[in-house]
């Protein structure tokens, strides 16, 4: 037989009818949704579980491609997009115990595990090169914070900044120190690079190149983690040092009996006689203390201070202090 056929949706279901071409009738049907569902339930069970089955195993892969520990490498690239890392100052005081500089020291506000130290993440900053951006994030957010409030600086106020050796090498750290320092009355801030003592920065004429550049600007240069390396004074001999940073191993070192106190005083000699100024590192006791005040060190940081602190609360402080000198030169028997 050959026939045609028509489909029509009504609303009782969908209506199907073979039209008879050679003779005079036609076969009609009226198929409603209940019969397709009842049609596929009895005939497509199996591909229809199939299918469900499918798409629970996709969901369940995906969720967990979702929920995998990423590498700490994709870790850091999505932190440096999310702006997760942040400054915290640590306070610098000079012989008379005020609050004459800061050290910005980086931490990561990881969103599910909270602070990350930098030692956990500045290694792998360094070798992925994200440390040049995370630098210029935090260089921000120290200028944003410390602009706002400048008033409660001293004049000449001491910024340090840790740089990575791989900063040496090109002008973007040089860029990022201009936009700084032209923010501020000129003198009100003076930018320290902290350059570590421990991996050595091949020169490749870029660094005295960029150190040139930054001390034209004003930005200091000093040399961290003094004693713990090996090119101390080639550093010295070097590059423009204008201050040391003694080592905090050597500083705990003070008050044992076995403490080499020839090294603390040959620095400080040393120091001396380049012209160059030193700041002691973790000072967290008065014995120490009084150990390199009696050495004629300037500048101390540590936890007998403070720790590193939170932006806010570090100008919290700047401002009880500047507080405190107003009403000292009010009244001068206030004083002691
Ligand atoms: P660092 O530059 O030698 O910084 C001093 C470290 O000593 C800081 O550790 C500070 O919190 C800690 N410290 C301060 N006072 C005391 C004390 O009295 N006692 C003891 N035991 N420790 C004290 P932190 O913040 O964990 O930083 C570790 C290192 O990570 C820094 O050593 C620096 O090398 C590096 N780092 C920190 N921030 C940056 C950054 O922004 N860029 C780069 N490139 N490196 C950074
Ligand atoms: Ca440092
Ligand atoms: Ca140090």
């Amino acid at each position: 037989m050959t026939y045609t056929t028509f489909y029509s949706e009504t609303k009782d279901g969908t209506f199907i009818a073979l039209n008879s071409r050679d003779n005079e009738f036609m076969i009609s049907s009226r198929i409603s949704q209940r019969m397709y569902l009842d049609y596929m339930l009895s005939h497509l069970y199996i591909s229809m579980y199939l299918c469900v089955i499918i798409a629970i195993v996709i969901g369940i892969n995906g969720y967990r491609q979702f929920k995998r520990p990423r590498s700490l490498q994709e870790e850091l690239r999505r932190a440096v997009e999310e702006n997760e890392f942040l400054p915290y100052l640590q306070p610098i005081v000079n012989h008379q115990g005020r609050i004459c500089g800061a050290e910005i020291l980086m931490r990561w506000h990881h969103p599910n595990q909270g602070f990350i130290m930098p030692d956990l993440f500045i290694p792998l900053a360094e070798d992925t090169g994200l440390i040049h951006i995370m630098t210029t994030q935090i260089l921000n957010r120290v200028k944003s914070d410390l602009l706002q409030n400048h008033q409660y600086l001293p004049d000449g106020f001491h910024l340090a900044i840790n740089i990575s050796p791989s900063q040496c090498n090109d002008l973007l750290f040089y860029k990022d120190c201009l936009s700084f320092m032209s923010a501020f009355p000129e003198g009100k801030v003076k930018l320290v690079a902290e350059l570590t003592e421990r991996e050595f920065i091949q020169d490749t004429g870029n660094a005295a190149l960029l150190f040139e550049k930054l001390h034209h600007l004003g930005v200091q240069i000093a040399l961290d983690d003094f004693g713990t390396g090996h090119s101390s004074l080639a550093y010295i001999n070097q590059f423009h040092i204008d201050i040391i940073k003694i080592d905090k191993s050597f500083t705990h070192l003070i008050g044992s009996v076995d403490m080499p106190s020839h090294i603390v005083d040959n620095v400080v000699d040393l120091a001396n006689r380049l012209n160059i100024d030193v700041v002691a590192e973790g000072v967290e006791n008065a014995t120490q203390e009084a150990y390199l005040k009696q050495r004629d060190i300037q500048f101390f940081q540590g936890y007998l201070y403070d720790k590193p602190l939170p932006p806010a609360v570090f100008i919290e402080k700047m401002q009880q202090q500047s507080d405190m000198l107003v009403r000292l030169q009010a009244d001068p028997s206030l004083n002691g």
